[in-house]
């Protein structure tokens, strides 16, 4: 059962969750490829051995520089047959999740996205996804010999297990037609850390009173080491970059703690934060839905709330 797992890369670095793809692949027992795509820092790559990997592919045709969805389907699939691999493992995210359509689709493979634990193949090969917006969970059998698994964040715990590995150079030939969708501009995202990635997001709403008023949050955030969110109704104000807008419609982020701080608490936006490990709400009005779902709340005005708990923390 040899398993590949693709590796997303940011700024060269190895994504949390593609570390965790490693470590669910080496768990399930198979010979583990990974493969990168795209310009990545060497060293990163070669720890990719660390948590489970037995060999490491690099692609590094500054073609895939841009996460083209075709291009990226193309060189897995290729390498799926070069490896004689019946599984794929990546991260259920924005990239991971159209590429494990695709790839699937070639290769006439069984499909589940956002897998919460390792198969059980006691009787079959069955995976537990989570569905409606982590509200429930399904137990679906993948029947078909080849497989492609895409993770839900956290779905592992990636731990080194081994050490580094040499990184083998991977080259492949991309046609036009790996290209017929084009990206004509992508947008980096400001803050210090990446929200999709952020062990703690620090996030703000419509309580916030305006663009203006954010530096209280940013300065929390750069405190704890945190990434910036927001509601969607802030990011449609342009208050905040849409890039930060956490929700049903936007990023759905699984931290260890959410700081949510004059956000209501709405479903849709609940849909998007409800795999963080704990939630801090801070309202001024004590009947704010988001009191339910929180860990530890704090009834209060967030203009006198947060920067007592911003000097507290400093002071810690
Ligand atoms: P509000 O609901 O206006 O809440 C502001 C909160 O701030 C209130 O609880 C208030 O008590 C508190 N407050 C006010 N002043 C202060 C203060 N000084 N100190 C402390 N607290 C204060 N929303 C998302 O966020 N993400 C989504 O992905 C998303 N997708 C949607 C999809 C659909 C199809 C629809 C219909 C809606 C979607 N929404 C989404 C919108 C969602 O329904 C809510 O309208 C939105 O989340 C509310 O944003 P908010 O909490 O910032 O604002």
């Amino acid at each position: 059962m040899s398993i590949l797992v693709f590796v997303e890369i940011a700024e060269g670095q190895i994504k949390k969750t593609s570390l965790e793809a490693v470590a669910y692949a080496h768990a399930m027992g198979g010979p583990v490829t990974a493969i990168a795509l795209g310009a990545a820092d060497q060293s990163a790559l070669a720890s990719l051995g660390k948590y489970g990997a037995q060999k490491v592919l690099h692609a590094a045709d500054e073609k895939l520089n841009k996460e083209v969805i075709q291009a990226y389907a193309s060189v897995l699939t290729k390498a799926l047959q070069d490896e004689g691999a019946d599984i794929l493992v990546l991260a259920s995210s924005s990239l991971g999740t159209p590429v494990a359509a695709r790839v699937a689709t070639k290769i006439g493979a069984s499909l589940a996205t956002n897998v919460t634990e390792l198969p059980d193949t006691t009787a079959g090969f069955v995976v537990k996804r989570s569905i409606y917006t982590g509200k429930a969970f399904a137990k679906v059998t993948l029947s078909n010999t080849k497989k492609v698994i895409a993770l839900k964040k956290n779905a592992a715990e990636a731990k080194e297990v081994g050490s580094d590995v040499a990184v083998t150079p991977y080259s492949v030939t991309l046609s036009d037609a790996d290209f017929a969708t084009k990206i004509l501009s992508s947008e980096k995202a400001t803050g210090e850390v990446l929200l999709p990635e952020a062990n703690i997001v620090v996030s703000g709403g419509r309580g916030m009173k305006g663009a203006e008023h954010w530096g209280i949050l940013e300065e929390l955030a750069k405190t704890l080491h945190a990434a910036t969110g927001c509601s969607k109704p802030v990011s449609d104000m342009g208050w905040r970059p849409h890039h930060e807008h956490v929700g049903q419609t936007g990023v759905k982020v699984a931290p260890q703690l959410y700081i949510a701080v004059g956000i209501s608490g709405a479903i849709q936006h609940l849909a998007g934060v409800n795999s963080s490990k704990y939630i801090v709400v801070i309202n001024k009005d004590a009947d704010a839905p988001f009191f339910k779902a929180a860990d530890y709340g704090i009834v209060g005005d967030a203009f006198d709330v947060v920067p007592k708990l911003t000097e507290a923390l400093k002071a810690a």
